[in-house]
């Protein structure tokens, strides 16, 4: 058993087809859409009516928080950008 460091759920690890760790919900979930096979997660298309695995990523709220934050700097980042191009397009008319 493992904990989130983030926000402290209980997670587990798993091994992803292509060979990587990722943490799941220690608790299944209807609309999961994780499947462990033979010791190996696959991602299969949520079902309402299946409980299944659920990466902790999709629940973690400081996984959401540090999302939003990455969503902000690149929000901040394209208005930046799309300034630059205004003046440039500006400087040369
Ligand atoms: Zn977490």
């Amino acid at each position: 058993m493992a904990y989130c460091k983030g926000c402290q759920a209980t997670i587990t690890w798993v091994r992803t087809e292509g060979g990587r760790s990722m943490p799941v919900n220690f608790e299944k979930v209807p609309g999961g859409n994780i499947e462990v096979k033979d010791g190996v997660a696959i991602f299969v298309a949520p079902d309402p009516m299946v409980a299944r695995l659920i990466s902790h990523f999709a629940t973690c709220p400081e996984e959401l928080k540090a999302n939003a934050a990455l969503l902000g700097a690149k929000k901040a980042e394209e208005e930046r950008r799309r300034r630059a191009q205004l003046s440039l397009f500006n400087f040369r008319q």
